[in-house]
């Protein structure tokens, strides 16, 4: 850790706030009450085939090619809707990198490996992992990488190119392949861009989602006196062009997602979770490797938290859609039953608990000590404040592991219990980082 260069850009941290901030949902003052072309789009479609599911309009105002929120814009940062944990520190992306290295040796220092990133945003987060790698280049040197981004978004994706590889080696791009983007990093590595996940070529993978899965489109449900109805949105016969929560006067496809035991009376699932959550177990589980997921969340417990965030305040999400970033909290307790046994899961922890046992005071100290200048040194503490202080980012954001059995288990998740199992060494970040 010692080794690692300081990074010069200085992040922003004090006068944005974080998604992961939980109120519910506020009045938007009237002028915010305009019609978009994501709400006129919407409007036509409820008026054509009736209300849709929540589900439905997160998609659609989230991803939708033409005017969807993520599509077109940088949403991150002081003059964007949000900020992230990579945004505000480079401390912990530096982490994260040193959290993977440590999975690969823990794990037999495969002689290849691809790292692979769903929704990196800006590009900042493979940015710091990225040179931890060169930094620490001795211990990987006979490790042959590949870094694969999984992004929806072309503007995004333009903004990780320009991050992470040089203008001067020119990028191949074809938007009708499963690749549609490929080059070279600024280290050497090579890069590629897809839509989904699916079309990653399999193989030995560590994967990467931090803030994605709140993203993913998730569908409501309210118990009531005839049972579990779906939430859905609908055009207030009252005002026009304004849209309104109603619920399904009858049973909707979506509630066999319920489970036949749930004791709150109102749900949030999300399908599209567990779908790539059950890929990344599949892959796992055959070619190994391992997947972190940080993102806000909790473990099966809560109930409506689905908000808007537009210029660092919490925006209602029936208003000027398209406009404001849409999202709900992670249930973790989905996420671990969707991977069906497949691979073993560790986690949610508290962030501040993974961050503090992955080192993060000594390279705080390490940065400050190396920092002369009081506007660096000022930086790093208000970022590192913000990344653990239990009232700011701390508790309310989670880390979560898949691995494959055999990494907690032993060689094999088979072996009879009267046999003596190979010890194997604990996971970093969710107990004390402990070099091999
Ligand atoms: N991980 C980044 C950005 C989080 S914002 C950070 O922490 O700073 C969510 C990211 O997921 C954006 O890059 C967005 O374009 C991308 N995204 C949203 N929906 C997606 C989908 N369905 N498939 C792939 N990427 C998606």
């Amino acid at each position: 850790m010692g080794v690692l260069v300081r990074c010069c850009a200085a992040r922003a941290v004090a006068p944005c706030s974080w998604r992961g901030k939980y109120f519910s949902s506020g009045n938007e003052p009237a002028e915010n009450n305009r019609v978009t072309p994501m709400l006129r789009h919407l409007v036509y479609k409820i008026k054509s085939t009736g209300p849709i599911t929540v589900a439905e309009y997160m998609k659609e105002v989230l991803t939708n090619p033409a005017k969807g929120y993520y599509m077109h814009r940088d949403m991150l940062g002081e003059k964007g809707d949000f900020i992230t944990s990579p945004e505000i520190s480079q401390i912990f992306g530096e982490l994260l990198g040193i959290w993977f290295i440590s999975e690969w040796m823990a794990a037999g220092k495969n002689a290849a490996f691809q790292l692979v990133e769903l929704g990196p945003g800006r590009g900042t987060l493979m940015g710091d992992i990225l040179r931890v790698f060169s930094q620490l280049g001795s211990v990987l040197k006979n490790c042959d990488i590949s870094i694969h981004l999984v992004e929806v978004s072309q503007s995004l994706s333009d903004l990780q190119a320009s991050t992470l590889t040089e203008t001067k080696i020119p990028l191949e791009q074809n938007a009708k392949s499963l690749v549609y983007m490929k080059g070279v990093t600024k280290s050497g590595l090579p890069i590629s861009w897809y839509r989904d996940l699916q079309d990653v070529p399999k193989g030995y993978s560590f994967f990467l989602a931090h803030e994605f899965f709140d993203v993913l489109p998730v569908h409501k449900f309210q118990k009531t006196p005839q049972g579990w109805r779906e939430v859905l949105i609908d055009i207030d016969p009252q005002v026009s062009d304004k849209l309104r929560f109603v619920l399904a006067p009858c049973v909707t496809p979506a509630e066999a997602l319920l489970q036949h035991d749930e004791t709150r009376d109102h749900v949030e699932v999300c399908p599209d979770a567990g779908v790539i959550i059950q890929e990344l177990s599949e892959r796992i589980a055959l070619t190994g490797g391992a997947a972190l997921i940080a993102d806000y969340g909790h473990d099966g417990t809560k109930t409506d938290t689905f908000r808007g965030f537009c210029g660092h305040r919490l925006h209602d999400v029936l208003i000027a859609p398209g406009t404001a970033d849409l999202t709900a909290d992670v249930d973790f307790s989905y996420l671990r039953r969707m991977a069906q046994g497949k691979v073993a899961s560790l986690g949610p922890i508290e962030q501040q608990t993974f961050l503090k046992n992955m080192g993060i005071d000594v390279r705080l100290k390490v940065l400050l000590d190396k920092s002369a200048e009081p506007l660096m040194r000022q930086q790093l503490l208000q970022g590192y404040d913000m990344l653990m202080n239990p009232q700011k980012m701390g508790e309310r954001f989670n880390f979560f592991a898949l691995l494959p059995h055999q990494r907690l288990h032993g060689r094999s998740h088979h072996i009879n219990t009267c046999q003596s199992k190979p010890s194997a060494s604990p996971v970093a970040g969710f107990s004390e980082l402990a070099w091999q």
